[in-house]
């Protein structure tokens, strides 16, 4: 089968590696420069600091399958099993960082990156044309489209397809991030996190505690309630602000260089209760239907993968 996969974060490329491996022809398609979506790496002034998620937690069976291959592969390894205690689950990092995961994910898939679909549109024929930003048009017998759910609503307003409105009225909470590279090392406690310290606060990560980076580099990522009020603050304003709040946790170091990246559909609030939704060849899938992290998000790509494969039987 032809299948476009719109989206390529972890959901969109977990299912179109699974698909691609059993020979269909899959095209995945990002509006992003690279791919990864909200697994998400950056270098600024020669540090690495993970600036989406920051690790990820296993609880399903098929889900750890797929993590022991990228331990294996050397992409994935554990980071620590807690932070301020130890709780015994494992929590696991990207080895250069968490959108190594998505890059080892691409590998031998036809992704168009800078590439926007704005629309797409049921064939007579139940195939469907997915429309890009340069006015082609890409034909496929199925469709995944793995985008956080209000862009979704947008694509598929063209589509005629009855999609429940509880499904595309899913709010989702923002994260206004902070990341910033220090002179020296900061006054973050081993293993390198602090979780929900107070109430604006959601994390403090160390990159080079961590082992991402070689210098040391902080990410700091604020709380929805945070990041809802001040969003359209002031960029100076706002920046003054964050450094304020992470000072705790820089001790003796300076910051020397730091970006805010602001996540506008970082986290859904009211997950779907399935992995997926499908109507014939249209499969609705993400973190917004598996749950809301890493692992959620790969188990939705993966029912995404099962469905569109029962559709030859
Ligand atoms: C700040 C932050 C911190 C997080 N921390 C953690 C954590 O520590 N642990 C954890 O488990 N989870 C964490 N998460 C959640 C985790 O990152 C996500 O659940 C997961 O990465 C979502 O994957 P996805 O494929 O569903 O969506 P995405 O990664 O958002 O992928 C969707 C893709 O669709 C593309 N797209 C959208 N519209 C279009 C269009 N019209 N045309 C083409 N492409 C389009 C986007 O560019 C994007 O790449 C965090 C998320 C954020 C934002």
């Amino acid at each position: 089968m032809r299948v476009v996969v719109i989206g390529a974060g972890l959901a969109g490329l977990m299912a179109a590696q699974e698909l691609h491996r059993e020979g269909h022809h899959v095209v995945v398609i990002d509006k992003g420069r690279s791919p990864g979506g909200r697994l998400a790496t950056r270098r600024i002034g020669g540090a690495t600091l993970d600036h989406g998620a920051q690790f990820f937690t296993v609880r399903d069976n098929d889900f750890d399958f797929h993590v022991q291959q990228w331990i294996k592969a050397g992409v994935v390894r554990e980071w620590c099993r807690g932070f301020s205690q130890h709780d015994g689950h494992s929590r696991y990092i990207g080895v250069h960082g968490m959108n190594a995961i998505a890059k080892h994910l691409a590998h031998g898939l036809d992704i168009r990156c800078n590439t926007f679909a704005f629309e797409v549109t049921r064939n007579t024929n139940m195939s469907w044309s997915t429309k890009i930003d340069d006015g082609t048009v890409i034909q496929s017998d199925a469709l995944v489209v793995t985008c956080p759910l209000p862009q979704t609503y947008s694509l598929l307003i063209t589509a005629h397809v009855e999609v429940p409105e509880a499904l595309l009225q899913c709010a989702y909470d923002r994260t206004i991030g902070l990341l910033a590279v220090l002179d020296s090392e900061s006054a973050v406690p081993a293993p390198g996190a602090v979780q929900n310290p107070n109430d604006y606060l959601q994390i403090v990560a160390d990159n080079y505690m961590k082992g991402i980076s070689h210098i040391p580099a902080i990410t700091a990522h604020f709380s929805p309630a945070f990041s809802e009020q001040h969003w359209d603050d002031d960029q100076h304003e706002l920046h003054h602000l964050l450094v304020h709040h992470i000072e705790p946790w820089l001790g003796n170091a300076r910051i020397v260089e730091s970006q805010i990246k602001k996540w506008r559909f970082a986290t859904p609030r009211t997950p779907w209760p399935q992995r997926i939704w499908q109507h014939e060849s249209l499969v609705i899938a993400g973190d917004a239907m598996g749950g809301p992290k890493v692992e959620g998000a790969a188990l939705s790509g993966i029912a995404a993968a099962n469905a569109i494969r029962q559709l030859q039987n």
